[in-house]
């Protein structure tokens, strides 16, 4: 099971877990300003008046954020909100010229949904959604370039972000990561995020606190901006293991927003935590409540895609998959799409078997991702193909693997070139049976005698003679028939 305890002194503790994401919506343009979004561009080649908090400039809201937000929503099964507003989170940082963020405080677009994590053993976990709302990114405060002085960069102020809130559902750091992989899924099947966490395109806060079984909710830390899945891992674990020494020598935790410094691999105070009041939330003067028809929210829905749950369950029930198998294969879009090209044209288990377990296994060891991969699901499907028509057996079929990792050749070019054809002619398997037998009488007379357990070693002795050509079924029924 994927809960987790901390054993201390006093008992045992459970870890509490809320997540925060930030996620980049895909738009071409900001927020509330016709500014591009694009990435690496010179630093404030991506600025517009609105942008750089000018007097008297106006925000105007971007169609396809909206758009992109419901989709969200919906991909989550949430509740849609036809009405909902902007308001001003008002602090002061270098970074965000116009003195305020616009996000959605009390009346945000989506509200309560589910997200269901996919964990190791097979199960599911559903974790609750609290809400999606539209918030402005800040800019960049840029420290590395001279001692005296700081820059900003503000490429990224006002460019769309959604905040997806999580309910404090989760209870271990497997789960916190198992819950960000989904969702990362999520809004890339749906193309609303490029999930891209090194470039910051999707942005983690953990809220981590600590309690024992059958308590209330303790106090929480939260740990900021997490930019990937194993740093979120590293911080939630070390972070409840802080607190609970701290409470167990008899100390408080303070409600406080923390670090995570990942050389360290420890959690750090950043500032003790300020309350929503601190923000003076108030609506946007300048905005409009935002007021959408259930007609472009069914619209958006007719337009979702196979979202990874149903096509997880499409695996198990049309398929066969095992719920991991199904599971780790739509965990990723790029897998879907390759194990769809494999299991179009071939057996969708073996496909799956063949990239779960060799292909990834490969792939792992020269630490390449599967669009990197040197063996495409077209070649892959060659193989299969040559196992499935018996040419070769599963064993050889693994070498064979090998051999196009290491040349990029086509699997039949290999097993041509190679001889390392299956041996189906009965006649020839029957000479090598033949042999192994002579050269074993005594092996024989035990297994006539009654020793069944033989039948292995000569199963064995043939397969090494024919050098592993042999087609294991004809092996098998060719054994039993001379060694009765
Ligand atoms: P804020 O907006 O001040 O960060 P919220 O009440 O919106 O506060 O909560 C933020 C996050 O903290 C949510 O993801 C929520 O699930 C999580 N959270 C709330 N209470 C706890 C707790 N006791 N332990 C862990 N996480 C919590
Ligand atoms: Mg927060």
């Amino acid at each position: 099971m994927a809960q987790q305890f901390i054993k201390g002194n006093t008992g045992d503790w459970e870890i509490i877990i809320g997540l925060e994401v930030h996620a980049q919506m895909t738009t071409k343009s900001k927020l509330f300003s016709g500014a591009s979004t694009q990435f690496g561009n010179e630093p404030n080649q991506n600025v517009s008046f609105v942008d750089a908090g000018m007097p008297g400039m106006l925000p105007v809201i971007n169609e396809k954020a909206i758009e992109l937000a419901v989709r969200t929503g919906l991909a989550i099964k949430a509740q849609i909100n036809l009405r909902s507003i902007f308001d001003r989170k008002n602090y002061f940082y270098p970074d965000l010229p116009q003195g305020y963020q616009i996000s959605q405080f009390l009346d945000p677009i989506v509200g309560k949904g589910e997200i269901l994590l996919d964990m190791p053993g097979g199960e599911v976990k559903a974790v609750g959604v609290t809400r999606i709302h539209m918030e402005q990114d800040a800019g960049k405060s840029l420290h590395e370039y001279n001692p005296k002085f700081s820059y900003i960069d503000l490429n990224r102020a006002g460019v769309a972000l959604m905040e997806i809130v999580s309910e404090p559902d989760m209870r271990s750091a497997d789960e916190a990561a198992a819950y960000l992989k989904k969702l990362r899924a999520i809004v890339r099947y749906i193309g609303a995020c490029d999930g891209d966490m090194e470039k910051g395109s999707m942005r983690c806060d953990a809220n981590v606190s600590v309690r024992k079984v059958g308590q209330p909710l303790g106090t929480r830390c939260e740990i900021k901006n997490v930019n990937s899945i194993r740093f979120l891992h590293k911080a939630i674990e070390f972070e409840a293991m802080r607190q609970v020494e701290i409470l167990e020598s008899g100390g408080e935790i303070r409600q406080e927003t923390r670090l995570f410094d990942s050389a360290k691999g420890e959690t750090r105070t950043m500032r003790t935590k300020e309350d929503a009041h601190d923000y003076r939330y108030f609506p946007d003067p300048d905005l409009l409540p935002l007021e959408i028809t259930q007609a472009f929210v069914d619209g958006i829905k007719a337009s979702l895609p196979e979202l990874p749950d149903e096509r997880k369950e499409r695996y198990i029930s049309k398929f066969g998959l095992s719920p991991y198998d199904a599971g780790v294969i739509v965990a990723e879009q790029e897998y879907a799409e390759y194990y769809e090209a494999l299991a179009a044209k071939h057996d969708p288990k073996i496909s799956a078997n063949w990239m779960t377990g060799e292909l990834f296994g490969r792939l792992n060891k020269i630490s390449a991702s599967i669009t990197e991969s040197p063996i495409s699901a077209e070649k892959l499907g060659g193989l299969i193909g040559l196992i499935e028509d018996n040419t070769i057996s599963g064993k050889i079929a693994k070498d064979v693997l090998d051999l196009m990792f290491e040349t990029g050749k086509d699997a039949a070019a290999i097993v041509e070139e190679k001889g390392m054809k299956q041996v189906t002619d009965t006649g020839a398997i029957e000479k090598v049976i033949d042999e192994v037998m002579a050269a074993n009488p005594d092996k024989v007379a035990e297994y006539r005698s009654g020793k069944d357990k033989l039948f292995g070693f000569f199963v064995g002795q043939v397969m090494k003679q024919s050098g592993g050509k042999a087609n294991p079924a004809a092996v098998n029924d060719l054994l039993k028939a001379k060694l009765q």
